[in-house]
């Protein structure tokens, strides 16, 4: 295993006032592995992925534990938090104008990070720049890097951007919705080249999206989140043939069938609950259809519902090993 996550919590003080944003988050990612953190925004991913990182506001409070190739990455210092990241453990956006610098070329960025993390001289650097820029899918790399920002597609900022986090070879990459900004047929293409680099680097990808088709495409295991909780878990494939959480179910309903009609795009009625008005019990109850009075009340506990499958809902509770395959018969 490379990364587990133990009862994350994490509070941020907001107007004066600390509000839990993330409440007892557990999971694990195993080397070479593709983890997706999936819900509707608010949910708590991109707090998540800033938790491993340990990129948080001063005041934040952050209580759990973070293993790293079985370290506790949370008793580290700032300083050697600051080595761990770029050197083990790097993390793309959404948006790659915002992280690059616009009055620097491509080139002399990836440079900087391999000046930072890395023994490596001059010429080593600049030959090395080369090949990131080339292994990223950029044609004509020595030009791109005496290039700025602005001068590149989103697509090719993107994958400047992921040179970058590439620089040093990093066991794990989190994306956090690295391709929303993107057109599909960019969007296709960025999904393919992280796929390969995880192969050919064998690192592990947290990959955070609100799209289920980003999902099916990289994704071997889903974490799904929902109002700074995780909801469910379960391999990729087995999640969309049997989700048992009834939010993972409407996550699911709401995107569209190929070769079905719709009127419109579904999506689930009602909003995440704001932090400072957490229900006391199940967090999805308002908009649950299948709700019962008990889940007003109480936190559902975490159930094993299939074979490395779990869930947080009432419906299995006491149901261990012997879950019914809701869909059957639904088809
Ligand atoms: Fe719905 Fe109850 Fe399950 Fe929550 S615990 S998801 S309200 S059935
Ligand atoms: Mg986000």
């Amino acid at each position: 295993m490379l990364l587990e996550l133990s009862d994350v919590s994490l509070s941020l003080k907001r107007d004066g006032k600390y509000v839990k944003i993330l409440d007892q988050v557990s999971f694990e990612v195993n080397k070479g592995e593709t983890v997706g953190i999936v819900g509707e925004s608010g949910c708590g991913k991109s707090m998540t992925a800033l938790s491993i990182m340990r990129l948080l506001p001063e005041k934040a409070k952050l209580s759990g534990e973070i293993t790293l190739d079985n370290e506790n990455v949370m008793k580290y210092s700032r300083r050697t938090m600051e080595k761990v990241r770029g050197n083990k453990m790097a993390m793309i956006f959404q948006d790659p104008l915002t992280s690059l610098n616009p009055l620097q070329t491509v080139g002399r960025q990836i440079e900087e990070t391999l000046l930072l993390h890395t023994d490596l001289t001059k010429d080593q650097r600049k030959e090395r720049v080369i090949h990131l820029l080339t292994e990223v899918g950029l044609p004509r790399a020595k030009e791109i890097a005496s290039e700025y920002p602005h001068q590149l597609s989103g697509g090719m900022r993107q994958r400047v951007m992921i040179a970058i986090s590439m620089a040093c070879n990093p066991s794990l990459l989190i994306c956090d919705e690295p391709t929303t900004a993107l057109d599909v047929t960019v969007q296709a293409q960025i999904l393919d080249l992280m796929n390969r680099l995880k192969v050919s680097n064998e690192m592990s990808i947290i990959m955070i999206t609100h799209d289920l088709g980003v999902v099916a495409e990289v994704c071997d295991r889903v974490v799904v989140m929902y109002a700074g909780k995780v909801v469910e878990q379960a391999e990729v494939k087995e999640l969309f043939l049997n989700p048992k959480h009834p939010y993972t179910k409407g996550l699911l309903e709401s995107i569209p069938k190929l070769g079905v009609k719709k009127e419109k795009l579904g999506s689930i009625p009602g909003m995440v609950p704001s932090p400072d008005k957490m229900p006391h019990g199940c967090r999805f109850f308002e908009r649950c259809p299948s709700a019962m009075e008990k889940c007003r009340g109480a936190v559902p506990p975490m159930v094993e519902v299939g074979n490395e499958h779990t869930a947080a809902c009432w419906l299995y509770e006491g149901k261990e090993g012997e879950v019914p395959d809701a869909n059957v018969g639904s088809k």
